[in-house]
């Protein structure tokens, strides 16, 4: 197969879920909890003459991975991955949001990782096969989608140190309800100070497992304090903000402003983030990507000058932070309700999303 071809062979399950299964689940999918019919597959390898083709893009039944033991995934971690979701609008199509975004940006994580580069093609084919198969797992409820991951590991059965030459490329889809459960209420956050979630020359801006394996510790911390989630300093530069484990940070300020942390090798650029600078500015809002530090966080909320923090990610979109809590010191208050800003943005971005907005940047994918 040629890079560009992308036809998927179509092994379809012979036991998909009942309708009376499907809707149980969508009654109440949460997130990440279970997972559609099939799932998508491309497979890569690099022949005797040292050349990498992708290959066998197929359709198959959901189900376990056989593996060798020794697949180099299993021992080094060389996995990337990305996230993103599809939308049912009204007249029953099915889109996705900036697609193309999240492919370039699975290319470059593969690049960090030692990758292959998936053409965009097959990337794009891979969710539209996906999705068309297993459709009526997307939920239709407010704020509801289908979520989907695209993955890529190393298969190769070989424990010596160095890029794997055999990788599978696989898109799984989950029915996703709201990421924190209910409604959008404000999260309270953790600042880790035993931990870094990436340094310089690290993979944070890659999307990789092994960025989330390294962050689970100071989730365990948060939660001990009573957090939901983590934010990850830079104490090598004044304490900078970074970012949560997998979110993106947002400040609004009294003039309407908005900052977030400049990228800097560290943080994962985030589409949700790309996609909030661009509809702050088309509001005519002075947005600025720069460094923050946690002593401006602390002083501009007891100034007054910051009104508004959010945090933002394809999974859960926009969700409001509560209070910030530094060892025994706490930053803002706890019954800190959800900001205008913070409310109209991610109305306006879901709305987008959802179609119930226009598309006026032609971010949205239609799949089916
Ligand atoms: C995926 C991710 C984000 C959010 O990116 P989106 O493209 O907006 O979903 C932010 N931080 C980390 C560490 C991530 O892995």
């Amino acid at each position: 197969m040629t890079a560009t071809d992308t036809h998927f062979a179509q092994h379809l399950s012979t036991q998909r879920a009942s309708a009376e299964q499907r809707e149980a689940v969508l009654a109440n999918p949460g997130f990440g909890n279970y997972f559609t019919d099939h799932t998508a597959i491309v497979d890569f390898s690099v022949d005797a003459s040292g050349v990498g083709v992708w290959h066998g893009a197929r359709l198959e039944p959901y189900g376990p991975i056989a593996l060798d033991p020794a697949a180099a995934v299993l021992h080094y971690g060389q996995e990337i991955f990305e996230g993103m979701k599809a939308y049912r609008h009204e007249d029953g199509s099915v889109w996705t949001f900036r697609a193309d975004a999240n492919a370039a940006r699975l290319n470059r994580s593969a690049v960090r990782l030692a990758l292959p580069q998936l053409p965009e093609e097959l990337f794009l084919e891979s969710l539209r096969q996906l999705v068309a198969a297993d459709q009526e797992w997307i939920p239709s409820g407010d704020g509801e989608s289908l979520y989907l991951r695209p993955f890529m590991i190393a298969t190769e059965a070989f424990l010596g140190v160095r890029p794997a030459r055999e990788v599978s490329y696989r898109v799984i889809a989950s029915p996703a309800g709201n990421y924190f459960g209910g409604e959008v209420k404000p999260v309270n956050i953790w600042v880790s100070r035993t931990y870094a979630r990436a340094g310089r020359g690290g993979t944070g801006a890659a999307k990789a497992g092994g960025n989330y394996a390294s962050s689970l510790a100071a989730q365990l911390e948060a939660e001990a304090h009573g957090c939901k989630q983590v934010l990850f300093l830079d104490q090598f530069n004044d304490n900078a903000v970074e970012e949560l484990g997998g979110m993106n940070v947002f400040f609004v300020f009294r003039d309407g402003s908005l900052v977030t942390p400049a990228l800097s090798g560290t943080i994962l650029e985030g589409v949700t983030r790309s996609s909030i600078i661009q509809l702050g500015r088309d509001r005519g809002l002075k947005v600025s990507e720069r460094k923050i530090t946690l002593d401006e966080w602390r002083d501009g909320v007891a100034s007054g000058d910051i009104t508004e923090v959010f945090a933002c990610g394809t999974a859960a979109v926009i969700t409001p932070i509560g209070q910030l809590r530094d060892g025994d010191e706490f930053i803002g208050a706890p019954d800190a309700q959800a900001g205008e800003v913070t409310m109209s943005i991610r109305s306006q971005l879901l709305g987008i999303q959802t179609g119930a907005v226009e598309d006026a940047h032609g971010w949205l994918t239609r799949l089916v």
